[in-house]
């Protein structure tokens, strides 16, 4: 049995939806479906604005530039994430400043303000998992200190840090829709605006049409199309938002299966979190997760690898996940060393991530847990 890491799952009018944007004779960006999906965002998650991007990497870099990030500014982040996170602030010519994560794999909030200086822009969480970072304590720091916060929600769509949607609660936010992520177009994002700065509510869409006034101008609130900002090509083609739409209208469902694997994953591992050989994931009181993903944490490094393999020779697409900024090449270069922020550095090596998609089989969870069992049970 081979069981990948990630599958595509369709709901069913992916084709459906993009021959109808042929039919309109739309294909390009902005038109029917991207206002739908925006629409459908803004409306269900109660955002000021939403705007569909090539790639939550793109709607990061469109953070950056509306926020007017420059050379010498810090932007306060986890080392623990995907590169994008950081190259969206040194694209502006700023510098990442990275702190230690938390034991839910997020930015430990009370090593933030230590972190502050008077270079400080932002403060950059990631809410990994889809599971949400203590946006309240994150929250106060941020007004405290006079901080912006842009939130990297890649991994968290219809996940809640108590009743508010992840993406939403800072100044801005952006979604992944990533082959990999809960749901997709392939590649896409999302940038989610939520600022009370009326200067960003109105630069947004130029900056996403490429630093032209075309919005306003096709609204009839201009009467010439111009160059007005900087900007970028960041909208994706409708015939993307179409395939969005599908899986968009099919979210709940997407996120209720993932959940009865997660927590058969609960059930099947307690024991062995019982006898400490692993520890399970902590889902604080203040978080409703999106079930992005399912890891178990290893007491002993050495074990999570014997375990990697054991399960990879079986055909179960487990891995491991970002190596940490710190202390990559680029990290390196930007003057941290290995040892920087030990608790990055002990998940980073101890995590295991396991299959969790809506079509993962009853058979192939039931394979995956046995085998599990049986490599677990040898290291007790
Ligand atoms: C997936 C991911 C991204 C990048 O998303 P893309 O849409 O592939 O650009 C950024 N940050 C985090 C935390 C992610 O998981």
């Amino acid at each position: 049995m081979i069981i990948p890491l990630n599958r595509l799952f369709l709901s069913g009018n992916e084709i459906k939806y993009i021959e109808d944007t042929f039919k309109k004779g739309e294909i390009t960006a902005n038109n029917f479906y991207t206002q739908k999906v925006q629409k459908f965002i803004e409306n269900n998650y109660n955002f000021k604005k939403t705007l569909l991007t090539t790639s939550a990497t793109d709607a990061l870099e469109m953070a950056f530039i509306l926020l007017n990030l420059q050379a010498g500014d810090e932007v306060i982040m986890p080392s623990y994430t995907f590169v994008s996170t950081a190259n969206a602030v040194m694209l502006r010519g700023a510098k990442p400043i990275f702190v230690d994560i938390d034991e839910k794999l997020n930015i430990n909030p009370h090593l933030i303000e230590n972190a502050i200086t008077n270079k400080t822009k932002a403060i950059l969480p990631v809410h990994y998992a889809g599971v949400a970072c203590d946006m309240d304590s994150i929250m106060d720091i941020a007004n405290k200190y006079n901080l912006y916060v842009v939130e990297d929600a890649a991994q968290g769509i219809n996940a809640k840090h108590k009743a508010d949607y992840l993406g939403g609660i800072g100044d801005l936010g952006c979604y992944s829709f990533h082959g990999t992520k809960n749901i997709s177009s392939g590649e896409g994002g999302a940038l989610l605006i939520n600022s009370n700065d009326e200067s960003i509510l109105r630069r947004a869409t130029n900056v996403w049409e490429k630093g032209t006034n075309r919005t306003q101008f096709i609204a009839g609130l201009v009467d010439k199309y111009t160059w007005v900002d900087i900007g970028s090509s960041f909208a994706p083609a409708d015939i993307l938002a179409a395939y969005l739409y599908a899986q968009l209208e099919q979210l709940d469902f997407i996120t209720a299966k993932r959940q009865e694997v997660y927590e058969n994953y609960i059930l099947g591992l307690q024991e062995f979190a019982d006898n400490n050989l692993i520890k399970l994931p902590v889902i604080p009181d203040y978080a409703t997760p999106n079930y992005h993903i399912f890891y178990i944490i290893f007491t002993a490094a050495k074990d999570r690898d014997i375990v990697l393999k054991y399960l990879q020779s079986k055909g179960i697409g487990a891995a491991f996940h970002f190596i940490p900024l710190h202390s990559s090449p680029m990290g390196e270069k930007l003057g941290y060393k290995r040892n920087d922020f030990p608790n990055t550095e002990k998940m980073a090596s101890s995590i295991l991530r396991l299959p969790i998609y809506p079509n993962l089989t009853t058979v192939e969870q039931a394979y995956i847990l046995e085998h599990l069992t049986v490599i677990l049970k040898s290291l007790l």
